[in-house]
């Protein structure tokens, strides 16, 4: 029998969980990693690539790489892999394919069925993508959950009696996302939330690349900007060294051979971290202050603060975090894996894994206000593109809500409706999602006639909208869902067909445990091997054959040995 998953597709790294005996427990991937990188690459021989795989080519073919295409879902932003082009929703199908399969090696059984996770800002476009990567992948998408949702869950089934005001604050890798609840007798219920779904742990990598660059610049004179190779190094170098951070308070930057006549040595304090990425993390502090005033909760009375996402290791985050409300986060929940895990719980919710008398039931919002594009009038001006809230922010879902518009123009028989989601008062500001005309309004004088609009948006964050002609009751709908900028079937099924056909051609997983040793020696041969075009050197060869032959045979003392030797060998060949 196929086994039901919940799936934390991450900006950097995924995860998937399933219901063991009524626990949520992570299903490994094919090399046993707890987790596997969202990163999809195209080798040399035009094979695809998800995962650890892909990660390590990234430094040497970012070109053929992709990394953090969460980011770009639901744009019509094309990705490039070598000489092909996918979309982002393409590129997410196949990290969803490859853990997909992984799963189901693990599991010694089919995989079809899945709860997927998003961030709770994700608007109705890119829910969509997401959806659609899932059907592109061959998983039927049971149902979209916002990540902090998801880790609620995570946090509340160990706490059913609990009566308390709860805090989720996810920071993961590019997306930020903070929800306020209230528990009580196993119901969790979802008061408010808010973010910032372009803003997480890699930019503040970006942000110290930057600092390091303007280092290199400084003292090198050499501005690496236009060199991908060398830039995607430094990110990974940047990425390594902020986690290093976490834990220490200072990190070595050791990039030998970096550019042609640059090899680049650095230490980065944990002082000068901190001042690089304060006024983004002081940025999160602002969106607490929404989600909490929306939730009519004083952060006083906030009992458990729940952190979630890699970048929420960051020492700063914690102490401003700690600062905000006058009292520690708690950590016991696992960071990395609570999203994946609440989400198996969601999928047992739905298929009966979870029983009702474990009494878990857990209510979600609508993240924004989504209404309709009407005109107004400011004494005898008539002010276009005015913002009409149908559905406010934070209303608890499912919501279904009607509001009546009026003509606006005498013998006006027909009506456009443009929807929108977002905020602001004018609709210029805000998020469109879609337009249509009703005709059949019999014309009259402007206001005499009106129409009825109805949005309802559902569990998934999927809105549907239906009018009505008041005096008629003439119906029209749309579902956002079906709109014209959105995959069609035909689009979907063709999309599936050459991922399937593509993807046919990708390597069989390889049952190795994971290292990011081997990662840093793969990395480093490639280098060795791109000097080895340029000059020969005997003995850099036989280092090179020597890494090799221990990366592939998994052999750890030796891989650590080969890195310091090939390092040492580089630096040396440079000078
Ligand atoms: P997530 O999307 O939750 O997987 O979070 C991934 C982000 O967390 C990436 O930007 C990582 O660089 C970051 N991250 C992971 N571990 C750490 C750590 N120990 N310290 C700082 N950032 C981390």
């Amino acid at each position: 029998m196929a086994v039901p998953v919940g799936i934390d597709l991450g900006t950097t790294n995924s995860l998937v969980a399933r219901l063991e005996n009524g626990q949520p427990t992570i299903v490994p991937n094919a090399r046993g990693g707890r987790s596997t990188p969202s990163v999809v690459g195209l080798d040399a021989s035009g094979r695809l690539h998800v995962g650890a795989s892909a990660r390590a080519q990234l430094l040497t073919h970012p070109d053929r790489t992709v990394a953090e295409v969460k980011r770009s879902m639901g744009t019509t932003e094309r990705v490039r892999l070598g000489d092909r082009t996918y979309t982002p929703t393409e590129v997410s199908g196949l990290v969803l394919r490859a853990l997909k399969e992984d799963a189901s090696l693990a599991l010694g059984d089919t995989v079809e069925e899945a709860v997927v996770t998003v961030p709770a800002y994700f608007t109705d476009a890119q829910r969509q993508a997401t959806k659609d990567a899932g059907e592109l992948a061959g998983l039927r998408v049971e149902r979209i959950l916002n990540e902090p949702t998801a880790a609620a869950l995570a946090y509340g089934i160990d706490r059913l009696d609990a009566e308390e005001h709860v805090v989720v604050y996810d920071l993961g890798g590019g997306t930020f996302d903070v929800s306020v609840l209230e528990m009580f007798g196993g119901v969790l219920d979802v008061k408010a939330t808010a973010g910032n779904n372009r803003l997480g742990g890699g930019d503040f990598d970006r942000l110290l690349v930057d600092h390091l660059r303007a280092e290199i610049l400084r003292t090198h004179g050499a501005d690496l900007r236009g060199d991908a190779r060398a830039m995607a190094r430094l990110l990974a170098a940047a990425e390594r060294a902020k986690m290093e951070l976490s834990d220490a308070r200072s990190a070595v930057i050791d990039l030998p051979l970096l550019a042609p006549n640059v090899s680049f040595r650095t230490e980065v304090s944990r002082a000068t971290f901190d001042a690089l990425v304060e006024e983004l993390v002081r940025s999160t502090l602002t969106c607490l202050d929404a989600a909490l005033a929306d939730a009519k909760i004083a952060k006083g009375t906030v009992s458990e603060i729940v952190l979630v996402g890699g970048s929420s290791r960051v020492p700063l985050v914690r102490q401003r975090v700690a600062e905000y409300f006058g009292k520690e986060p708690r950590t016991h929940v696992n960071p990395d894996e609570a999203v994946a895990l609440g989400a198996a719980i969601q999928m047992g919710l739905k298929t009966g894994g979870i029983s009702a008398e474990t009494g878990i039931m857990i209510t979600d919002v609508a993240p924004f206000t989504l209404g309709v594009e009407t005109q107004s009038r400011a004494g005898s001006q008539t002010v276009y593109g005015t913002f009409a809230p149908i559905i406010p922010r934070n209303s608890t879902v499912p919501v279904s809500r009607t509001e009546r518009f009026s003509t606006t123009a005498d013998g006006q028989k027909s009506v456009t409706v443009r929807v929108f989601q977002g905020e602001s008062r004018y609709t210029k500001n805000n998020v469109f999602l879609d337009e249509y005309t009703i005709d059949g309004v019999p014309p009259s004088l402007a206001g005499r006639e009106s129409v009825a609009i109805t949005f309802t948006y559902d569990i998934n964050g999927i809105l549907d909208v239906t009018t009505e002609v008041v005096s008629t009751g003439k119906k029209a709908s749309l579902v956002i869902d079906k709109s014209p900028r959105r995959m069609t079937d035909e689009e979907r099924s063709a999309a599936r067909a050459r991922l399937d056909r593509e993807w046919g051609s990708a390597p069989a997983p390889t049952p190795v445990a994971p290292s990011a040793a081997d990662e840093g020696l793969t990395a480093l041969v490639a280098v060795a091997k791109e000097k080895l075009s340029a000059t020969s050197s005997a003995s850099l060869e036989a280092l090179v054959a020597e890494a090799e032959r221990a990366v592939a045979a998994g052999d750890r003392a030796k891989i650590v040995e080969l890195d310091a030797k090939l390092t040492e060998a580089l630096f040396a060949l440079d000078g």
